[in-house]
């Protein structure tokens, strides 16, 4: 039997989360370009990774649009104020052509509302706000520089422009942008397949009954929402027993994946065998701890040896602490970049805002923390302050949590009313 890994890698946050990307560009330079995608409805793109270019089909706006409800008018004619100007027509959005005025002369003016487009000769709006009708002239009391109110044909985009890239995340506005353009499809990136693999003898499933010393397993669904939030597929596998030959199974299994989660059996206890089995199964340890609360003994590491011969960068592997908030926030930490580079695109950098603390922290130094944090407060006066919690096991505070506040390691009190740096979730 081979002994677990001989040297332990303990890192800091920065050098971990350094060595995650660095494979994560690697798994990236050796994919195939464009093979694990697929076409899906509009619909079912929220959330997915594009896979093909989107370029705008025509100009847009395919014509110089009016962002008010209100008059087109010259701005030289509304030089004296009052102006009154003769209404030669009212332009609605959608309007047909042929029933607008081909040209707005001088004196000359049309009612036009938000979303219709300016017909030539006119190159401002004037809001409705300022102006009053008069029978069939119309009197306007505010002036107008030039192309105010509107936006020129193809300012947005001209016909042919490159829209949004393979890589980009789908939002509600690339969703909506890609209507825009007429893609009632897309082509995305497959999801990746991630296995989730929970170890622990006293970890029975949701709907058995735990005796009194048994725990549910809440690791295994946290992930699988973090792994579906974060664009790829779930699969769970039967919970492992802390015991290697039925570890060394369900390893194999995982290691089928595209990415193998195992949660558990990662610390120093005297059944955490985890890295044990992934040693008899020749795995290369990249890390084993990152000077991190919660988390700290996280594992990172590749596993070819017993992985079948196939194209994809199979093999990759985290063992991510038990404890709920440890789970949770090591995914968050280095998992994802890795799923993301699995699934065929960049991986997205962590973003930090900034808030004032509410009360002060004492801590020790020597670990980065990512404590769960509730930010409120009003516009332009965020803060945020630290939930009451029982440590790492404390998935409840965790939910009441919104965000996490982040301390560097070397820091000892923070303030209240300091600026910190907060991880949203
Ligand atoms: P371990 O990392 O195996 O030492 O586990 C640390 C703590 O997390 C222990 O209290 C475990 O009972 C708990 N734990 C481990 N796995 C899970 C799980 N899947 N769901 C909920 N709690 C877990
Ligand atoms: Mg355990």
């Amino acid at each position: 039997m081979s002994a677990p890994p001989t040297s332990s890698t303990v890192l800091s946050f920065e050098d971990a989360r350094h060595v995650v990307e660095q494979q994560a560009a690697l798994v990236l330079a050796g994919r195939v370009q464009g093979s694990e995608t697929e076409s899906v409805p509009l619909l079912a793109a929220p959330g997915r990774f594009l896979a093909e270019p989107v370029a705008a089909d025509r100009d847009l706006p395919p014509f110089p649009r009016s962002t008010r409800d209100g008059y087109v008018v010259r701005s030289t004619d509304l030089s004296q104020l009052p102006a009154t100007l003769e209404v030669i027509g009212e332009i609605k959005a959608g309007e047909h052509l042929d029933r607008i005025p081909t040209d707005v002369g001088s004196g000359q003016t049309a009612s036009i509302m938000t979303g219709a487009p300016v017909p030539a000769g006119a190159d401002a709006v004037v809001m409705v706000e300022y102006t009053s009708p008069r029978g069939k002239q119309v009197e306007i009391t505010r002036s107008a520089v030039p192309g105010e109110n509107i936006v020129p044909r193809g300012a947005e985009a001209r016909s042919g422009m490159l829209l949004l890239d393979c890589g980009l995340r789908l939002t509600e506005a690339a969703i909506g942008l890609a209507a825009s353009v007429g893609k009632s499809r897309l082509q995305v990136y497959k999801r990746p397949r991630v296995a989730v693999l929970t170890t622990g003898d006293e970890i029975v499933d949701v709907d058995a009954t735990p005796g009194p010393t048994q725990i549910r397993n809440s690791n295994s669904y946290s992930l699988a929402a973090q792994i579906l939030r974060a664009g790829g597929e779930p699969v769970l596998l039967p919970v492992a027993p802390d015991e290697l030959q039925g570890l060394l199974g369900l390893i194999k299994e995982g290691l089928k994946s595209d990415l193998l989660l195992l949660t558990g059996g990662v610390s120093m206890g005297r059944y955490d065998l985890v890295e044990q089995a992934l040693s008899e199964l020749h795995a290369e340890f990249f890390f084993t701890g990152a000077k991190i609360q919660p988390g700290r003994p996280v594992v990172f590491g590749k596993c070819v040896a017993s992985v079948p011969a196939r194209e994809k960068p199979a093999g990759y592997f985290f063992g991510l602490p038990g404890n709920p908030v440890s789970t949770v926030v090591t995914f968050e930490l280095f998992v994802r970049p890795m799923l993301e580079a699995v699934a065929g695109h960049s991986p997205s950098r962590l973003r930090f805002l900034h808030a004032r603390l509410k009360k002060e922290i004492l801590i020790k130094t020597g670990l980065t923390r990512f404590l769960p944090a509730i930010l409120s407060g009003e516009f332009e006066k965020s803060e945020v302050e630290l939930v009451a919690w029982q440590g790492s096991g404390d998935i409840a505070a965790t939910a009441r949590a919104n965000c996490y506040i982040v301390i560097p390691s070397a820091r000892e009190h923070m303030k209240a009313g300091e600026w910190v740096a907060v991880m949203m979730r």
